[in-house]
Formats: C-alpha cells, sequence, structure tokens
C-alpha cells in the first residue's frame, strides 16, 4: 500500500491523460483519428541543427556533466539572439539561465519564491506547469480569469488588495497557450506598475514570440523600462525551432531571481546536454528562414481552419500568433471534445483542462496538414454543432 503525499494528492485531475486514453480506445477500435489536441510541433528540426548536433557528439568533452548556469558560449548565443529580435541587452554572465526546456524553469521557480501557504497568480485558462507548479511548491494559486471581453488578458484592477499585497509571483504568457492571443507594450507596461506596488515577482513566458502570422511582431516583457527589476522571461527553442524533444529552453531578465532558480536547479538538476546546447547555438545564430518557413505552413493551416469552422457557424478571429485556435463552443467543452472524437475521429482539447474559465472552449492545435484539418472540418460537417 502506498501513500501519496498531500502535494500529489491535491493536484488537479489530469484531464489530458484522460483524453489520451480515449484516444487511444479509438485508435485500438480502427478509427482513422486526426489528432488537433497535441501543441507539439509536427515538423522536423530544421537540418542544420541536426548536424550541429551530430558534430557536438564526436566532441568527448560534449559528453560530461554541463555547467549548472549553462555553457557560456550558450548564454552568450541567447543574448545575441535577444537583442536581434526583441532588442533587449542581457549581460550572459548573470541574466541568462540555460533551462532543460522551458517548463523545468516554470516548474522550479515557485520552489524558489514561496514559501507555504503563499500565493501565485495564475491564468485560467492557462499553460497547467503555472499551478501545478505552484501547488508541487506548497504554494496557493489564485486564478486570474481570461475573458474574451478582456481580449484574454488578466484584468488587474479585479484582483482583490488584499490578494495583491500577499501575491509573490505572477505567471504571465503571451503570445498565449490557449486562447493565442496577444499583449500589447502597454499591458506590460501595467503588469511592471502592478508588480512594483505589491512586490510581485513577474514571470513572463515567451514560447510564442517567434511564431507569429501577418507581419505581427511580438514583443518582450523586458522591453518595458523597469520590467527587469521585477521579472524574467522564459523562453524556448521548442516552437520557434520544432526542437520540443530535444529539451532547451532559457530564462532572462533580473540576475537575482535567476540566481534563486538556479540555486534550486543546482540542487536537482545537472544542466542541459552541452551537446544540445551546441545545436541551440546553432538555432539561435543560424539562418531564421526556417522560421519564416515554418510560420508560413501554420498560417495556411489556419486559414484552412478558420475558413471551415466558419462554414459551420463557429467564427473565430484569426489568432495572430502561436498554432492554435480557440473556438467558442456551446454547452459544456468536455462534452464537445467527447463528441468529436466519439462521433468523427477528431481528438481536440476541452478548454475546462486549462483551467475553470477555459469552459465553453475548444483548443484546436495546428500541428497536422491541410488535407488533415481539411478532413476534420468535413467531418464536423456531418456532426449538428
Ligand atoms: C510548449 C510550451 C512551453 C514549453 O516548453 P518546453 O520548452 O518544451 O518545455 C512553455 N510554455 C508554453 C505556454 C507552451 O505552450
Amino acid at each position: 500500500m502506498v501513500t501519496y503525499a498531500d502535494r500529489i494528492n491535491s493536484l488537479p485531475p489530469y484531464l489530458f491523460a484522460a483524453i489520451d486514453k480515449a484516444r487511444a480506445e479509438s485508435i485500438k477500435k480502427g478509427v482513422d483519428v486526426i489528432n488537433l489536441s497535441i501543441g507539439d510541433p509536427d515538423l522536423p528540426t530544421p537540418p542544420h541543427i541536426v548536424e550541429a548536433m551530430k558534430k557536438s557528439l564526436d566532441n568527448p568533452a560534449r559528453h560530461r556533466y554541463p555547467s549548472y548556469e549553462g555553457m557560456l558560449s550558450f548564454r552568450k548565443a541567447a543574448a545575441q539572439w535577444y537583442k536581434k529580435t526583441m532588442n533587449v541587452d542581457l549581460d550572459p554572465e548573470n541574466e541568462v539561465l540555460t533551462l532543460i526546456g522551458s517548463k523545468e524553469g516554470i516548474a522550479h521557480i515557485p520552489l524558489a519564491f514561496l514559501n507555504p501557504g503563499d500565493t501565485s497568480l495564475v491564468p485560467s485558462p492557462g499553460y497547467p506547469v503555472y499551478n501545478i507548479g505552484s501547488i508541487l511548491a506548497d504554494g496557493k494559486p489564485y486564478m486570474m480569469p481570461l475573458l474574451a471581453e478582456n481580449d484574454f488578458l488578466p484584468d488587474l484592477d479585479a484582483i482583490p488588495a488584499h490578494i495583491a499585497k500577499i501575491a509573490k509571483l505572477m505567471f504571465i504568457n503571451y503570445p498565449n497557450n490557449p486562447t493565442s492571443a496577444i499583449a500589447s507594450i502597454k499591458f506590460f507596461e501595467e503588469v511592471v506598475d502592478f508588480a512594483n506596488e505589491n512586490g510581485i515577482i513577474v514571470i513572463h513566458d515567451n514560447a510564442y514570440s517567434e511564431m507569429t502570422f501577418d507581419g505581427y511582431k511580438a514583443p518582450s516583457f523586458l522591453n518595458v523600462s523597469g520590467a527587469k527589476d521585477v521579472g524574467i522571461e522564459v523562453h524556448s527553442l521548442s516552437k520557434t525551432y520544432n526542437m520540443t524533444g530535444w529539451r532547451l529552453g532559457f530564462a532572462v531578465g533580473n540576475s537575482d531571481i535567476l540566481a534563486g532558480l538556479g540555486k534550486v536547479k543546482s540542487n536537482v538538476d545537472s544542466g542541459a546536454f552541452e551537446a544540445v546546447q551546441e545545436a541551440g547555438i546553432a538555432a539561435l545564430l543560424g539562418p531564421q528562414d526556417c522560421v519564416r518557413e515554418t510560420n508560413l505552413v501554420y498560417r495556411e493551416r489556419r486559414d484552412a481552419l478558420l475558413a471551415g469552422l466558419k462554414s459551420l457557424g463557429l467564427p473565430v478571429k484569426p489568432p495572430k500568433a502561436t498554432f492554435y485556435v480557440w473556438a467558442h463552443v456551446n454547452g459544456s467543452s468536455s462534452e464537445f471534445a467527447k463528441m468529436l472524437l466519439e462521433k468523427a475521429g477528431i481528438v481536440a482539447t476541452p478548454g475546462v483542462g486549462f483551467g475553470e474559465s477555459g469552459e465553453g472552449y475548444v483548443r484546436f492545435a495546428l500541428t497536422q496538414s491541410v488535407d488533415r484539418i481539411n478532413e476534420a472540418v468535413e467531418r464536423m460537417r456531418k456532426l449538428d454543432i
């Protein structure tokens, strides 16, 4: 008889595991399942990045324990990339920290800044790790609803003053998963003011900064003056360079906040494989045509799905960023997703899986070809939705 710790027992039920199980059952029954639920690029890592890893593998120096904070050459590449893409100046020595994927960093941050019972501000719907990382640190997540009428930005004025006063951490993420919403510099300025007034550390997750369309350029949180005094930005090579399996990301910004995260990490992990970091350098400093080409693919898929949804009476405003389409549906999102799978062999993610305020929406990920997306739309046309 195994007894789990309270923090494990208090985790919310993992809805995605249930979806995976239902999907596996459908496939077993012979259903030709179209999976529009996963936020994992179906396109391969660009060849020049793969080649860099192959070359690095032959160097025995790369086979040893990496440094905790990451290779200086990788951190320099990240700083150079930040200057070029975001126009943000960073000191690679103490304002860049290598992560084993950004999820790792996000999950460990609350351990550095929350004492048991401390409050973190977490978007709902949101990437589940903000909430779960806080719970694993025995913290108390306070949900900030992301609502359509606020363009899926948290309403900072709606956070009760007594909560704002005790909150230690705030997580934000724009371009946003799952809503695909974007944020303006003005919103980031409001966040910096709010953080200063209340003594809150801000973690901005910018995983989708490069996955943008129609000429839109996503800002960095660090573009706002004073942002580096209150926060950090977390970045990932996963979506930008189709490198989800490689596990490489980095955090940038306030050196004291990064030092706190680094302290947790140096006691938990032993850094990212140096051959992976060298591939990361090739990604960050190499030709960027691959990013533009990938975005063209997603834009074509986005347009195919939006045209289809519109023809079904489910209009969605074209997202300017991310590979997600956040569609409003009638009734329960779980029931809707269940119906899609059972009656049409389509897997989509019910919005409620990202938090209570995601109810009423379904997330479609553009990680299938245009042909498969069109096929999904035709299957939906036969349903009563
Ligand atoms: C995919 C994703 C990440 C992920 O990344 P890794 O670097 O692969 O751990 C982080 N944040 C959001 C919002 C994501 O959607």
